[in-house]
C-alpha cells in the first residue's frame, strides 16, 4: 500500500469516527506563541508534548533547521502574520542538538542532485547567472549557532514591535530535554536599560 493510499484510508474512518473532536481550537494562539523549529521527524510529536503544547495553543512553523535565511523571506513573513493577524506576542527559536542542517555541504547536496539527473551544465549556467547557490544551500557550524543567528535575524528585524520577546532554545530529539539559550525577557530588559542609560 502506498502512503497516500495509507493516508486516504486512515482520513476516511478518522472523519467518519469524529476523532478530530478532541483537537478543535480557533486560530488564536491560546499561548500567543510562535514557534519556529526544524523539520525533523523526531520533534514531530516529541516537540508538543515536551513543551506542552495542544491544538491551538501556539502557530509553529517549521524549516530545515530552523533557519531564517532571509529577513524578507517566507519564515520572516509568517513570523510577522503570526504577531500582527493572529496575536502571537512572544516567538521561541527551537533548534535541537543532532540538527543535519549542521555543516550542510552545498557541494553534497548538487552532487546528489547531479546523481539524480540534474545536468552539472544548469548548475554552472545558475551559478553563471549570479545565483548564489552556496549562500542558499547554507547550514550552521553547531545547532546552538543556528539558533542564535535565528534570533538575531527576528530581533533585530525592523518590522518586528520591539516589545516582543525572542526566546531561543535548544531541545534534545531524544529526551526532549529543552536548554535555554536565549532568554527573550532579558534581552528586551537590558535592551530597555542600555536604552534607559544613552
Ligand atoms: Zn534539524
Amino acid at each position: 500500500m502506498s502512503i497516500l493510499t495509507e493516508i486516504l484510508g486512515h482520513n476516511t474512518q478518522f472523519v467518519a469516527r469524529k476523532e478530530y473532536e478532541p483537537f478543535r481550537a480557533t486560530n488564536i494562539p491560546d499561548k500567543k506563541l510562535v514557534v519556529l523549529t526544524c523539520m525533523d521527524t523526531r520533534l514531530v510529536e516529541l516537540l508538543p508534548r515536551a513543551m506542552n503544547l495542544r491544538n491551538g495553543d501556539a502557530k509553529v512553523i517549521k524549516n530545515a533547521g530552523a533557519i531564517v535565511s532571509h529577513p524578507f523571506g517566507s519564515v520572516m513573513r509568517s513570523l510577522l502574520v503570526a504577531v500582527y493577524e493572529l496575536q502571537a506576542a512572544e516567538v521561541a527559536v527551537v533548534g535541537h542538538h543532532g540538527c543535519g542542517m549542521t555543516g550542510l555541504s552545498c557541494e553534497r547536496v548538487l552532487e546528489k542532485a547531479i546523481a539524480r539527473g540534474v545536468e552539472p551544465q544548469l548548475i554552472q549556467t545558475l551559478r553563471s547567472a549570479g545565483i548564489d547557490l552556496k549562500g542558499w544551500l547554507r547550514g550552521f557550524e553547531s545547532p546552538e549557532d543556528g539558533v542564535r543567528q535565528s534570533v538575531q535575524v527576528v530581533r533585530n528585524h525592523p518590522l518586528l514591535p520591539r516589545d516582543i520577546p525572542v526566546h531561543g532554545l535548544l531541545i534534545s530529539p531524544e529526551t526532549g530535554l529543552l536548554d535555554l539559550l536565549i532568554d527573550g525577557y532579558a534581552e528586551l530588559k537590558a535592551a530597555a536599560e542600555s536604552a534607559r542609560k544613552a
